[in-house]
């Protein structure tokens, strides 16, 4: 239905526009990937300080719930006491239950050396009893007066933890030793881990002291020098970690690459503690946000493209079909109208030859009667002198005699033409037409040594019409072909007949001279005749045609390899049918 325009401008125009929607689309999706990564990215940083901000005033509360608890424990004339007089009976039990009580991980009670005289933890075969603890910066500044807090990893237990020491003071006020608490907050990271999120805690030298992964803990963010190496060392704050660095570059945009990997952060200060928290997210979250509203956008402008192609080939074919509709609509106009045009210019032609042949009818009819009259008198003064007693055979009353009769066959003729008989409807059969032909031509068969052959059958369908007529086209047909084979060495005529439901075709076939390529329009042409004068006057043909015209049949001529066929078709009775 459609054709490949092969326009080589078109062609070009077309990927032009191909190129330039291409391009758009292009710079659509790209714009449309920045917004979203940029939508994305600042959704991301402000849930990022949320959580951020949650998670350190979650550590912080953490940190400072059992604050105070060294302070109080510090003020208990029991440990007092026991520094004081060196009596530590019972001391240990009752840290324990301090312990127990406010759920934290150790209470202990120090000297003024640093060696710790009771534990809470006595009882655990891993205990604080018997250790010195002077080198911790949290037992210095307890010792200096003030309160001391510090992060570090068990020297005993190696567990980590958070540390809080506070002086015990002799009624001079002075310092006679430290009570120290430890907090593990190992259930607060424990939380933090089961959330799923990212987070780091870096004290104030860049070591992680917090990590939801165990690959960060206890590894600088930044490289450390000699001299704070020494420091930790001494304060023996991460026990045998080595500190190594990690793979940490903050870059700009609040993002910062961390063992290969691009994260978006947040960082909050844990200010007393000199601490920073880190909510990090991996880039790559937001990076599938933005592709994911990327590939929707690619799928609806797909679907948009669909719907419209869909959109755009229906209406093309809606308009096709129109199109088609009105061209099949013109040409059966115009093939209408050409049917009309021939059957216009045939009924004209038809118009003309009835005319004709009207005329003739009434010439012929004029020149039987008028010539009757002298021909019969001529034929019996011809008689009377072949009576005569000086009649002498083959003498000229003869010869007119012979004249006479060919004036009669001539004017039987006319007569034949001149009065169609009124159309009857009597039903009858064909073969008897063709017998009956057959019959009146008989006598120039017979002359001219013609043989005559039918195909015929009792099961054809009887006709309705005049049989008188019909049986005249038939022995013109008969006497046609008779003359056509006048120079003919073998002399045959078939006549076969056959029906279908609606039609009766009978062929007059002769191997005569044949019709030299003339049409029947041609030959059934009033006064067309090849016989010479006297011989045929050329309206057998004509007639024929008008009275098979008459029955509703057609007559038709062709040329075959030795002769002519003459196709006579008479509707079959309706009745029969
Ligand atoms: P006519 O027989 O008086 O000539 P027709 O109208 O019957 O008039 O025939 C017209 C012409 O058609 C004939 O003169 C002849 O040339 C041609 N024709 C008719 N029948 C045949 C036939 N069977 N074979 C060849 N020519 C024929």
């Amino acid at each position: 239905m459609f054709e490949t325009v092969q326009n080589p401008r078109l062609g070009k125009r077309t990927m032009a526009s191909i190129a330039l929607v291409a391009l758009l689309v292009l710079a659509g999706f790209v714009t449309l990937f920045f917004a979203s990564l940029n939508v994305f990215t600042s959704v991301a940083l402000e849930r990022a300080e949320g959580r951020a901000q949650l998670y350190r005033s979650t550590l912080i509360s953490a940190l400072e719930r059992l604050e105070h608890l060294p302070f109080i424990v510090a003020q208990d004339p029991a440990v007092v006491r026991a520094l004081a007089e060196k009596r530590v009976e019972g001391l240990n039990g009752r840290l324990e239950d301090f312990a127990q009580r406010s759920n934290a991980e150790a209470i202990y009670v120090m000297d003024a050396n640093g060696w710790t005289i009771a534990a809470s933890n006595y009882r655990n075969e891993v205990n604080f009893l018997g250790k010195n603890y002077g080198f911790r910066p949290y037992f210095k500044d307890a010792m200096a007066g003030k309160r001391g807090e510090f992060f570090a990893i068990g020297a005993t237990t190696f567990k980590p933890g958070y540390f809080i020491g506070d002086p015990v003071r002799d009624a001079d006020g002075d310092a006679i030793g430290v009570v120290a608490l430890k907090v593990a907050l190992s259930e607060l990271t424990g939380a933090w881990a089961a959330t799923g999120d990212d987070i780091l805690v870096t004290n104030n030298d860049g070591i992680v002291v917090f990590a939801t992964s165990d690959d960060w803990r206890y590894r600088s963010i930044s490289p450390l020098s000699e001299t704070q190496r020494a420091e930790i060392a001494a304060k023996q704050q991460f026990g045998k970690q080595d500190l190594t660095a990690l793979a940490w570059q903050a870059g700009p945009n609040n993002q910062v690459q961390l063992d290969g990997t691009t994260y978006l952060y947040s960082n909050k200060m844990v200010e007393a503690r000199g601490w920073t928290l880190w909510y990090i997210e991996p880039m790559a979250n937001i990076y599938q946000r933005t592709w994911f509203v990327i590939v929707l956008g690619a799928i609806v402008l797909a679907g948009l493209a669909v719907a419209f192609q869909t959109f755009r080939s229906n209406q093309l074919r809606q308009a096709l079909r129109a199109s088609y509709d009105d061209r099949r609509k013109l040409l059966v106009e115009i093939e209408e109208r050409k049917t009309a045009e021939r059957r216009l210019e045939r009924t004209q032609s038809e118009l003309q030859r009835t005319s004709k042949l009207a005329a003739l009818g009434q010439l012929a009819a004029s020149v039987t009667h008028e010539l009757g009259q002298p021909i019969s008198a001529m034929r019996n003064y011809l008689a009377a002198e072949q009576i005569s007693p000086n009649y002498k055979p083959g003498g000229l009353p003869d010869k007119l005699t012979a004249l006479v009769a060919r004036m009669e066959n001539i004017t039987k003729e006319l007569k034949f033409f001149s009065s169609p008989a009124e159309p009857s409807a009597e039903e009858f059969h064909i073969n008897d037409v063709i017998n009956g032909a057959k019959s009146l031509t008989q006598h120039n068969l017979d002359a001219e040594g013609v043989e005559f052959e039918t195909d015929l059958s009792i099961n054809l369908p009887p006709i309705r019409g005049n049989r008188q007529r019909l049986e005249q086209v038939f022995v013109n047909l008969f006497r046609n072909a008779i003359s056509a084979m006048a120079e003919a060495a073998k002399r045959k005529i078939s006549v076969k007949a056959s029906s279908d439901t609606d039609w009766l075709t009978i062929i007059v076939e002769d191997s005569g001279h044949g019709l030299a390529g003339q049409t029947i329009e041609q030959l059934q042409e009033p006064f067309h005749t090849s016989k010479p004068s006297g011989q045929g006057m050329g309206l057998g043909l004509a007639i024929s045609a008008d009275i098979i015209r008459e029955h509703g049949g057609t007559l038709s001529a062709n040329d075959m390899d030795d002769g002519a066929e003459f196709v006579v078709r008479l509707p079959v009775e309706r009745d029969q049918k």
